[in-house]
This record gives C-alpha cells, sequence and structure tokens, in this order.
C-alpha cells in the first residue's frame, strides 16, 4: 500500500465513521420529532427503560453489535432500523465524498439525503411529513444554492415552486376523483424542499419517478385486494416515493450522461 492510498483510505475511513455518527443523530430526529420532543436534550436514552445510553454504548453500529441488539439495562431488543439508519447514512456519506470530493455539491446532496431519510420513517411510522423537517430543509436548500455552483438561487426557486405548484394540482385531482384527501400538505412540503435543492427540471423528473416507483409498488397491494374483495382498504404514504424520487432525481442531476433538456 502506498502512503497515499492510506491517506485515502483514513479519509473515508473517517467519512464514514463521521457519516454513521450522523445516522445516529437521525435516529433521535426519527423518534422524537412526531413526538414533539427536543432533539438535543436530553442525550439518548432507551425508548423502553429510560435508562440513558453510556457514550461507549452509543458507537454507531457497533454497539449494537456487540450489545447484540438489546439494551444494557433492561434488555429490551433494540429495533434493527436503528444500525441500518446508521449504517445508509455512514454510506451515503462515503459515497457522496468518493462521487464528488470535498465539494459543495457533495454537502448538498448528503444534506439532501439527511432530510429525506426521516422524512421517509417518519412518513411510513406516522403517517406524517413534520414541518420541522420541510421548511429547515427549505431554508437550507435556498440558503445553499447561494454559494453552490452546480444550481443557482434562481433556479432553487424556480424549483420549490414548481414542485409545490404540480404536487398541489395533483392534490386536487385526487380531492376531485376520490373525494376524499388522498395527499397530505406534508408531500406538497417535501416536494417543494426537493424542489429547492434540485431546481425545476429535476423536480419534474422526482415527481415523475416518485409516481413510478409507487405504481410499481402499488400494483402487488392492489392486485392481492381485488382477489379478496376489497378495495382501497390501504393507505400507502407517498412520501417514502417523492423521497426515492427526489435523490434520484438530485443524483442524475450531478450524471453528466443524462439528457437533461436545455
Ligand atoms: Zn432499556
Amino acid at each position: 500500500m502506498t502512503p497515499l492510498m492510506g491517506v485515502n483510505l483514513a479519509i473515508g475511513g473517517m467519512v464514514l465513521f463521521v457519516g454513521s455518527a450522523i445516522g445516529s443523530f437521525l435516529n433521535v430526529c426519527i423518534h422524537r420529532i412526531p413526538l414533539d420532543q427536543s432533539i438535543v436534550w436530553p442525550s439518548s436514552y432507551c425508548p423502553s427503560c429510560q435508562a440513558p445510553i453510556r457514550a461507549s454504548d452509543n458507537i454507531p453500529i457497533l454497539s449494537y453489535l456487540r450489545l447484540r441488539g438489546r439494551c444494557r439495562a433492561c434488555q429490551a431488543s433494540i429495533s434493527i432500523r436503528y444500525p441500518i439508519v446508521e449504517g445508509l447514512t455512514g454510506l451515503a456519506a462515503v459515497g457522496c465524498y468518493l462521487w464528488l470530493g470535498l465539494t459543495v455539491e457533495a454537502v448538498s446532496l448528503f444534506l439532501l439525503f439527511l432530510l429525506l431519510l426521516p422524512a421517509t420513517v417518519i412518513d411510513l411510522d406516522h403517517r406524517i411529513i413534520p414541518n420541522e423537517l420541510t421548511y429547515a430543509g427549505l431554508i437550507v436548500g435556498v440558503g445553499l444554492s447561494v454559494v453552490r455552483p452546480g444550481l443557482a438561487w434562481t433556479q432553487s426557486l424556480a424549483g420549490a415552486l414548481t414542485g409545490g405548484m404540480i404536487l398541489l394540482g395533483i392534490r386536487q385531482l385526487g380531492q376531485v376523483a376520490f373525494k376524499q384527501e388522498s395527499m397530505g400538505l406534508g408531500d406538497v412540503k417535501l416536494m417543494v424542499m426537493i424542489g429547492a435543492f434540485v431546481g425545476w427540471k429535476a423536480a419534474i423528473i422526482s415527481i415523475f419517478l416518485a409516481c413510478l416507483l409507487g405504481t410499481l409498488f402499488s400494483i402487488p397491494i392492489l392486485v392481492r385486494e381485488a382477489r379478496g374483495g376489497q378495495r382501497g382498504t390501504h393507505q400507502i404514504p407517498f412520501g417514502p416515493f417523492l423521497s426515492g424520487g427526489g435523490l434520484l432525481a438530485a443524483v442524475l442531476l450531478k450524471t453528466p450522461w443524462f439528457p437533461w433538456p436545455g
């Protein structure tokens, strides 16, 4: 191994560790934001027995493995979701770093991931997308565009506006067609935020990809329901698909071969 490879490996390892530590903080956000609890105080505790978690038991992924997924104090099992969120966030950090280097664009993409992952998990759990995430995300997205080489601030604002308008339109159509609320305002705000990170063209691509992903995912459920003679009993949240579409579009935005018009 050459010294340069050693340095690169060390930096990569550090990015992975910092990324998964941020993922550990995301777990706190996912648990506490829907409960309207502070995300900074108190420090991590076991949701079952409320015992504070020692710093040495709070190492991303490794602590979960060492404790075999159980709380040290009460032995309650800890959801596998915790290390998964930590691992995904660590990998996202490394991915952004290896692909885009230590750049504003890499930071923007990673920040978008940091907003979309909790939005997805909270929407799956509670069927809400907290304003804390989407409002903060909108401010971060527009603010970053002032210093981003890849997206002008006018583009960012146009993206937020386009994303929001299209989803409001879809929401209105859904209300007319199904005579009930088919999409929450949380989804609209999420798309406003995504638009601020990707601009108006990629906002349209995001919505298209979200609809595509949502349809592919819904077909087996609808088929099963049709066979069982029931209809429309499953409410499928749209936030996770918007998040997936938004992240894919943000990646495509940085992909040179993708045929972006004009
Ligand atoms: Zn416990």
